[in-house]
């Protein structure tokens, strides 16, 4: 028997990159000493007080079917944290409790797309996007935002290819960039919106990981928040991966039908993980920042000892939780680098080229071990480009 089209392309062709994490993954299974730096995943787990949340919740009995689009106190604290963050009136009903940020960027297209739509994304982007268009039936147009432009996105680039394209899916802060999108960048993104009549999804996962400069949600924009999906999530905020929440905010009018979308996929969030991201929002921001912490102290890690190098570049470090390390001088494409890192130091970073065409020639560093097992793998990592730089001259 076949299967749909839609479903088994997905995935595009060509190597997806994460054949790194593969091979990283088995060699340290096989009690290989190797220092994984692929995936964005904290290395602390969910706290205790919010697991503790999660069982009393369960053995309350939270354990039966869940308010489809979200328990009504959930989707308050949602919004009540959007109408604080960035001063857009929010209500509960302009919210939708999702499956991670994940499923909210599939409702997000969902709503914005019919088959065949061009759905625009920038480049480089988060692995799962194309397929994610692909996964509602429609067609991913990718926009490249350039590594000399510090990886923000030029609208002239985005406005020429807008016209008759009905979304576009930005994410600041970025993975894997780092790079937080500046007022002009998103003010001549929504000028485009509007212009094309595009929805904006707007990915803010990060948003509770900024380091240098501020945070803008573009919703905030004039008359952005009647065509923008805002995606958050409580997976890098709260540590949270694992439970499978986030959300979607829009206009209320596209909540009622994204509901009908998540009553014939998901059926709603089990309640017992709804009470516990009740509970950790409640921790408010003092917590969320010291989930965040780590990074902050290992992006100051990366900026010392990068300072004291001249052979990688690095995009500006700026949020999120990861180092973009650019390795044009050793003249290896970002995937023989990582390959070979793997080889000859047993160090897993991601390859630039698996987030896009943009990211050529740049591996992606998550900060997400150890302080000193951080810098000691990272200082590793320069001498061996230092090393690769010199064998190219
Ligand atoms: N968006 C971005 C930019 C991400 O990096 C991730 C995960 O790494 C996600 C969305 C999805 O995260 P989750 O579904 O766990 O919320």
């Amino acid at each position: 028997m076949n299967i749909s089209h839609r479903i088994s392309e997905i995935i595009g062709t060509g190597s997806d990159g994460w054949d790194h994490f593969r091979r990283a993954r088995a060699m340290k299974n096989a009690g290989q000493p190797v220092v994984e730096l692929t995936i964005g995943e904290h290395d602390t787990r969910t706290d205790p007080v919010i697991l503790a949340a999660m069982y009393e919740a369960a053995k309350a009995g939270h354990t039966g079917y869940a308010s489809i689009p979200g328990i009504p106190a959930l989707r308050a604290a949602i919004a009540e944290r959007i109408t604080r963050e960035s001063g857009v009136p929010t209500g509960p009903d302009n919210v939708m409790v999702t499956a991670g940020g994940q499923s909210a960027l599939f409702a997000a297209h969902h709503a914005a797309c019919d088959e065949g739509d061009r759905a625009l994304f920038i480049d480089p982007y988060y692995a799962t996007y194309p397929g994610t268009i692909r996964a509602v039936g429609a067609v991913p147009v990718a926009i490249l935002a350039h590594a000399e432009d510090g990886f923000q996105p030029r609208a002239a680039d985005i406005a020429a290819v807008a016209a008759g394209a009905k979304s576009l899916m930005i994410n600041t802060p970025n993975n894997p960039t780092g790079v937080i999108y500046s007022r002009n960048t998103l003010e001549g993104i929504a000028k485009v919106c509007k212009d094309n009549n595009l929805w904006l999804i707007s990915d803010e996962v990060y948003d509770t990981q900024v380091w240098a400069g501020a945070h803008l949600s573009p919703r905030t924009l004039p008359g952005m928040a009647e065509r923008t999906f805002t995606i958050g999530s409580m997976s890098k905020s709260h540590a949270m991966t694992g439970c499978r929440i986030g959300w979607i905010c829009g206009p209320a009018d596209t909540i009622g039908p994204m509901t009908d979308l998540a009553t014939h996929t998901n059926y709603g969030i089990p309640g017992f993980i709804q009470d516990a991201a009740l509970f950790a929002l409640s921790l408010g921001p003092d917590f969320e920042r010291s989930i965040g912490a780590p990074f902050n102290r290992r992006r100051a890690i990366s900026l010392e000892i990068l300072a004291q190098q001249n052979v990688v570049r690095y995009a500006p470090l700026d949020g999120a939780m990861y180092t973009m390390l650019d390795i044009r001088a050793t003249a290896m494409t970002g995937e023989a680098f990582a390959a070979a890192l793997l080889d000859e130091e047993m160090i897993a970073v991601m390859p630039g080229e698996s987030f896009g065409q943009a990211a050529g020639g740049h591996i992606r560093v998550a900060m997400t071990v150890a302080d000193e097992q951080y810098a000691d793998a990272l200082r590793r990592l320069i001498d061996f480009a230092a090393r690769k730089a010199r064998t190219a001259d």
